[in-house]
């Protein structure tokens, strides 16, 4: 089959999985679309049964030992690889054109180098790929050209400002639904489970970047990927409240016009956009009921969100900070889903380990690694000693 050739990591989470609905769809309409490849971390039987399903030629998971169980559920001719060289491989193959790269976590950086070196199209959903590496990712193949966003605020936001001045902007806002506790009286903070704040009043997503959406670290992450993303200074990015979900993005420019991008929330239609982009298909998964919405936009509150303040800083810091607030972060969710922390250990955990952390340039992989691990080693211990 001729057209886009794809490797998509991350194929078995929520991103994945709603890739895999799309491409369903995109084959069904004889849309030229055809996967190579495929990646996930650890569940090995879906991704075997999606690698059987779209006929892919290789497939990578995060260990040797799930390799070798990966490999005997599939077909001998279908190479198997692990690790993030692994990924890395899968990204930059010859017979790959778009790398799709929904990947959790800074696990997700390597995927994107690799793609970006080998002069594919990035779409790119794992934003930590911007929030560790987005120093190095600007310097790499195309750099930020090469990448179409999914992210569905970035997502808006690219479709406003095409064809627009970069001097006739004025200020890029992201919108943010407030996370499961967006009404929450603010000591009652203290006591809310793992299981309250994995249910997001809007979206459906993996459990990091939804307890990421409560704290509201998600958007600060979002503010540094809009920054590496259209090279804006900061005080030119900003958030709004809007509990709907339905606008994702607004391009507020000088002459006082604004456009904004609006939606259904379903990932499905930036993924789809980001596979088949510029061509718009008809038929999407959801559609607005426009005339049945009422929709609010305001600020965001200060005192709600600490954590959202203390990672905004560490962006704008740069170098190894935000590769460190990930890695604390990925450490500190993980703790607080598993009951060993407070929610509100989270945004206290962050500032601790940000707060000690001494700033050194994040222009390699070698620095950030080394960045990421300190941070790790920092909030494991930060858990270990508090509650
Ligand atoms: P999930 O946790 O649902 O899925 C994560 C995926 O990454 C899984 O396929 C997992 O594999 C895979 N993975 C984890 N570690 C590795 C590794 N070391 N090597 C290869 N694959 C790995 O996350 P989401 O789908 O929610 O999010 C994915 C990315 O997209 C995140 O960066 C998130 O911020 C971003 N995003 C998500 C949105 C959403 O709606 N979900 C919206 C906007 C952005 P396995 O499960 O097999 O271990
Ligand atoms: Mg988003």
């Amino acid at each position: 089959m001729t057209g886009r050739r794809l490797a998509l990591l991350g194929a078995t989470g929520s991103i994945g999985v709603q890739a895999l609905d799309v491409l369903r769809r995109l084959r069904a309409d004889g849309f030229p679309l055809s996967v190579t490849a495929m990646a996930a971390g650890t569940r090995v039987e879906a991704l075997a049964e999606a690698a059987r399903e779209f006929d892919v030629r290789a497939v990578g998971v995060s260990g040797p030992n799930h390799a070798e169980a990966l490999a005997s559920l599939l077909p001998p001719d279908i190479e198997v690889v692990h690790g993030a060289d692994g990924l890395s491989a899968l990204a930059g193959r010859a017979d790959v054109d778009v790398v799709l790269n929904a990947v959790v976590g800074a696990a997700g950086l390597r995927g994107s180098l690799a793609a970006l070196e080998a002069g594919k199209t990035l779409a790119l959903a794992n934003k930590e790929s911007l929030v560790v590496g987005g120093e190095l990712v600007a310097r790499t193949g195309a750099g930020v050209a090469g990448i179409v966003a999914v992210d569905s605020e970035h997502a808006a936001l690219q479709q406003c400002v095409q064809g627009t001045d970069r001097d006739h902007i004025e200020r890029l806002w992201i919108t943010a639904s407030g996370g499961a506790f967006r009404e929450h009286r603010l000591e009652d903070l203290e006591r809310v489970t793992a299981e309250e704040a994995l249910r997001h009043p809007t979206w459906s997503m993996g459990p990091r970047i939804t307890i990421d959406s409560a704290t509201l670290v998600n958007k600060a992450f979002e503010v540094i990927e809009a920054r590496h993303l259209f090279d804006v200074s900061w005080d030119k990015i900003g958030v709004l409240v809007h509990p709907q979900s339905v606008i994702h993005g607004l391009v507020e420019l000088v002459d006082g016009t604004v456009l904004a991008q609006m939606g259904p929330h379903d990932m499905r239609i930036p993924i789809r956009y980001a596979l088949t982009s510029p061509e718009r298909l008809p038929d999407p998964p959801a559609r607005l009921a426009l005339g049945e919405r009422s929709l609010q936009l305001s600020p965001l509150p200060s005192e709600r969100y600490p954590a959202f303040w203390t990672v905004v800083e560490a962006g704008k810091s740069g170098g190894t900070a935000p590769a460190v607030a990930n890695a604390a972060d990925e450490v500190l969710v993980d703790a607080f889903l598993g009951g060993r922390i407070r929610f509100t250990a989270i945004a206290r955990g962050l500032e601790e380990v940000l707060g000690r952390h001494r700033v050194g340039a994040g222009d390699s992989l070698a620095k950030l690694e080394e960045a990421d691990a300190w941070g790790r080693e920092q909030a494991r211990r930060f858990v270990e000693g508090k509650e």
